[in-house]
């Protein structure tokens, strides 16, 4: 085994916020700060720069969230949503277009920001442990490229680092559940439309879905979240095969499923400790989206940061959407094929309009609009609810 000889360093200003985490969530918060005048040091265990690709597709709402278009990661927008149950398909024209993004040219998007506005970002740099102490918290970090250990007090500390957030485990000792997801890169056939996300229900491979995301006119992702991960492989070739599709590229991580036990900010010795993004498990259950969740966590951070006001109260409106999406969640997890072809047949032009008109990001108010229009929904869900509860 190598010997490592480590130096412990002391540092500094307890008044400058540390984060820890330097993907979308932590950069953003790190922007938005630094911006307000904020002295931000942004810690990394691997290159900022060199985050691995990953195909995502986002509501429009993203950029309403970053306040900017992230112009360079866009690589395709998508303008309608195909779904196929077992006997039954249905075609939503959306109203604004959904933004596929490349997730490695956003992170680098969002660093340089970062950097422009003041932030200390450092790569390679591995957040170890939290110790309170002293009127504030000490955060020790590895520094994998100089070989040494240093210490840094701080009364504010953003925990970004992602779904196995090592800040979380430690500030909060809840934790979160995880699930794995696949996704391969696959080459489109001549005449794919390039332009429509395909969605396919198989309740008995996954309670999710797979879904078909084009990146541009030659090439698409292709998913599903698979409940058992050791056979995820398998069923995620057998269904590219039935559809001819070769895989050139393989994306696989855990993300997390956002629970009401998620704690986001502790108190620990008169430091405010924030979980943002992954590491706070704001995704939506229904989709596993996370990017703009993530991101409006971030915000909601860096706003009670700089206004001094309570993180918790700028999450209520996040909260409450994802409390939604989980109850959604609970309810798709009890449907059988059959239920997804009655869904479908359930929905008639007014509904599909107002799916289209609507997204994802507007969870509350697209259900309310659409059991309005279409009231057989609402018995329909109701009888499923009845059978949760009466479990
Ligand atoms: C295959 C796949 C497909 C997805 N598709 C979509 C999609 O289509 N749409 C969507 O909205 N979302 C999607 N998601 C989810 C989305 O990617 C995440 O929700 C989002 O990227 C989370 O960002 P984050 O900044 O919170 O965390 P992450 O991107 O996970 O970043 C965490 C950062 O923390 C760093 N870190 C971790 N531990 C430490 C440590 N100890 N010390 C220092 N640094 C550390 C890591 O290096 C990393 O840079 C997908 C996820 C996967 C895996």
């Amino acid at each position: 085994m190598r010997q490592t000889n480590l130096r412990i360093e002391a540092n500094k200003q307890a008044s400058e916020v540390l984060i820890v985490g330097g993907s979308a969530a932590g950069l953003f918060a790190a922007y938005l700060l630094a911006r307000e005048g904020k002295r931000v040091r942004l810690f990394d265990a691997n290159d900022v720069q060199h985050t691995a690709s990953r195909t995502l597709i986002t509501t429009s709402r993203l950029t309403d969230v970053l306040g900017f278009v992230p112009q360079e990661a866009i690589v395709n927008e998508i303008n309608e949503i195909e779904i196929f149950s077992r006997q039954r398909s249905v075609t939503i024209p959306m109203r604004q277009a959904d933004l596929v993004v490349e997730r490695a040219a956003i992170v680098r998007l969002l660093a340089q920001k970062a950097l422009q506005a003041g932030v200390e970002i450092c790569g390679g740099c591995k957040f170890l442990n939290l110790d309170p102490g002293g009127g504030g918290v000490t955060v020790t970090i590895h520094d994998t490229h100089r070989d040494r250990v240093e210490k840094f007090k701080t009364t504010t500390l953003i925990g970004a680092d992602g779904t196995f957030s090592r800040v979380a485990k430690i500030a909060d000792r809840n934790g979160h559940e995880t699930t794995p997801i696949l996704q391969a890169i696959v080459k489109l056939a001549n005449g794919a439309r390039p332009k429509t996300t395909q969605v396919w229900f198989q309740p008995e491979d996954t309670p999710y879905f797979y879904w078909l995301i084009p990146e541009s006119q030659k090439q698409a992702a292709v998913g599903f979240i698979a409940e058992e991960g050791n056979k995820a492989k398998s069923k995620l070739a057998q269904f590219l095969s039935r559809r001819g599709l070769e895989p050139v590229e393989m994306q696989a991580a855990r993300i997390p499923a956002y629970t009401h036990t998620t704690r986001p900010w502790r108190r620990m010795a008169g430091a405010d400790i924030y979980l943002v993004g992954d590491a706070a498990s704001q995704v939506k259950v229904t989709t596993v989206g996370g990017l703009v969740t993530g991101l409006r966590g971030a915000k909601a951070a860096a706003d009670a940061v700089l206004q001094r006001r309570d993180y918790l109260k700028e999450l209520r409106p996040l909260r409450g959407e994802l409390s939604l999406h989980l109850l959604i969640r609970t309810i798709l997890n009890r449907f059988h094929s059959a239920d997804y072809d009655r869904l479908l047949g359930l929905l008639n032009q007014k509904t599909i309009h107002l799916l289209g008109l609507y997204n994802r990001d507007q969870a509350a108010r697209m259900l309310f609009r659409v059991l309005l229009a279409q009231p057989r929904l609402l018995k329909f869900a109701g009888s499923l609810l009845r059978g949760i509860w009466q479990k």
